[in-house]
């Protein structure tokens, strides 16, 4: 069976908040690395436990009443309990372990006897958008990269990265965005074929020199050129370096999370890692974490010789230190370095999906943002470039970092286009978990916060309590499965505009207040931006003596 999201405007449903829900689920699969699997993205990120309980999802969506909710325990449906209308219709929590025993030990064996999965951010609860989802950040940290060190232009600069999977495939695409050469590590052909099909990887080849020769025939040109060499990122980093081949800018997206299921070590085939994960996950997880400290060392190397390096979200760093490389944490990581003073006012990764399928509904909505936020260059610029050459994946989404009062600006307009009948259908608003209030990961997203508070994970609880008392159709508490084990805590929501007036209450309030709790995070933190944040924005602070 192949699972695609349903189009057009007949529900299956009792309303069009669970057909958007079931469709946004649907939509998962549909964009899925691995769909037979129920494997969304993120190594074993899934969108639901297994097909039973997708089954069992689909069915229950179906006769989910308005004044209903379904509770979801890590992707396996448990209940509907009678709730009233502005409650969600969906709740879970997902990969969650309770402090001590959140280790990868212990999350390997729950998931081995299937009592848990890993939901990844956006995989178990149904808010991927494919390989786009993450694109923003990856281009407006190259732009930053660019600003701060290439007075502000990346032609002729070359880019080494890894990883072509299902976020980390979005990289050649913001490397070709932000106008440079990007060489992409991937050690599976199929990830890169899957890129390539999919419009976000130019060419791909097996041949390093022939890879090197394309990277420079573009520097030379100063043309933008993206290339994925199908190659283990442990092996060709020292092969470069050794060569004396110092790319400009150098980081990795491979899913090292996850040293069991996700990063690849060197000198084992794909088939043969199969059968070690099965037999000797122990060897297995040792093997990927030597090469993890390889790799790492490499990116050390690049650095101390001038290039610019940084982490991107996938834990390298602490999975090289736990292997023994002591200076991991000299490679920066993203949201400190690049885009912090962005989440201080909560501007964050903020997403929209056109339920109909129609990829007209995401062109007006463009239309309407390149008029109506033409203060705002940040949206246009990504607008105008997302436009031109971020491809469909499923349905039609856009994501664009937006702040407080910008989400609910926008959700609004599109509510009434909806309820106008100039859109063909009810669109879809939900963000990536990295976001202003609603992540705790101190080594990606709270990492040197001002006030040391990198580790405290109320924050996202509160996120999630927040998006179910301002009425959100979807709230999901996720934690660090796999890899991750321990290592962070975060929120999602989603809710639907489907052109009535409780749904822009519901919008109103569920965007105003998620931001609203970004900035409150960042300025408790210490943070002026988001102390001149709530002056100018109104936000009701309360201050302690
Ligand atoms: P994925 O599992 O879909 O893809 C990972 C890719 O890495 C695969 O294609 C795999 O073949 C490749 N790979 C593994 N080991 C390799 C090696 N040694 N050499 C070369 N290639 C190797 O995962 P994904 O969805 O692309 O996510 C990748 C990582 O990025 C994860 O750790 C995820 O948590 C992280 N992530 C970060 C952000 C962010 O905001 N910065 C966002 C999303 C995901």
């Amino acid at each position: 069976m192949v699972i695609k999201a349903q189009r057009g405007n007949t529900l299956r449903t009792k309303g069009w908040r669970q057909e958007a829900l079931l469709r946004l689920l649907e939509n998962n699969l549909e964009n899925a690395e691995d769909q037979d699997n129920l494997v969304v993205y993120g190594s074993i990120g899934k969108a639901a436990r297994d097909w039973g309980s997708y089954r069992a999802i689909v069915e229950s969506l179906k006769v989910l009443e308005e004044d209903e909710t379904l509770v979801i325990q890590s992707g396996k449906p448990i209940g509907i309990l009678k709730t009233h209308k502005d409650a969600p219709l969906v709740i879970m929590a997902t990969s969650n372990l309770v402090g001590h025993w959140a280790n990868s030990e212990e999350f390997y064996k729950l998931y081995d006897q299937n009592l848990t999965m890993w939901g990844g951010l956006t995989a178990g609860d149904w808010q991927y958008i494919g390989s786009q989802g993450v694109i923003q950040g990856t281009y407006e940290i190259f732009q930053a990269i660019a600003r701060k060190h290439f007075e502000g232009d990346l032609a002729g600069k070359f880019i080494l990265t890894a990883g072509l999977g299902g976020m980390s495939g979005s990289q050649p695409l913001a490397g070709v965005m932000a106008g440079a050469a990007i060489l992409v590590v991937d050690v599976d052909e199929t990830k890169a074929d899957k890129r390539v099909e999919t419009g976000f990887l130019q060419k791909k080849t097996a041949d390093l020199d022939e890879a090197l020769h394309w990277i420079r025939e573009a520097q030379l040109a100063k043309t933008a050129v993206s290339v994925g060499l199908i190659a283990n990122a442990a092996t060709v980093y020292p092969l470069l370096l050794q060569r004396g081949v110092i790319p400009d800018i150098v980081s990795d997206q491979t899913a090292a999370h996850d040293l069991l299921y996700g990063y690849v070590p060197e000198n084992v085939t794909l088939a043969e890692l199969a059968v070690l994960r099965k037999e000797n996950p122990e060897r297995a997880i040792a093997l990927a974490g030597a090469s993890v400290a390889k790799e790492v060392r490499a990116i050390l190397d690049f650095q101390a010789r001038g290039s610019v390096v940084f982490d991107n979200g996938n834990n390298i760093r602490t999975q090289a230190k736990a292997y023994g490389v002591e200076n991991a944490f000299d490679i920066p990581i993203f949201t400190e370095a690049f885009l912090r003073p962005l989440f201080e006012r909560a501007i964050g990764p903020f997403r929209w999906v056109a339920l109909s399928g129609e990829k007209r509904d995401i062109e007006l909505i463009d239309q309407y943002l390149l008029e109506f936020f033409a203060d705002n260059k940040i949206v246009t610029n990504w607008i105008k470039l997302a436009g031109e050459y971020v491809p469909v994946q499923g349905l039609p989404a856009r994501i664009s970092w937006l702040g407080h009062g910008e989400r609910t600006k926008l959700a609004l307009a599109v509510n009434q286009f909806v309820a106008d009948g100039i859109l063909s259908g009810p669109v879809a608003f939900t963000r990536d978990h990295l976001d202003a209030g609603a992540m705790t990961h101190p080594n990606i997203m709270t990492e040197n916060l001002k006030d040391g508070s990198d580790a405290i994970s109320d924050w996202p609880l509160i996120n999630a309590m927040v998006a179910s008392s301002s009425k959100a159709d979807l709230v999901a508490i996720h934690a660090g499965g796999g890899g991750y084990a321990g290592y962070m805590q975060s929120a999602g929501l989603t809710i639907v505009a489907d052109g009535s007036d409780a749904a822009a209450d519901r919008l109103k309030l569920s965007l105003d207040n998620d931001t609203s709790l970004g900035v409150l995070r960042y300025a408790d933190a210490g943070y002026a931006d988001s102390l001149d944040e709530v002056e100018k924005k109104g936000i009701r602070r309360i201050e302690t003596d």
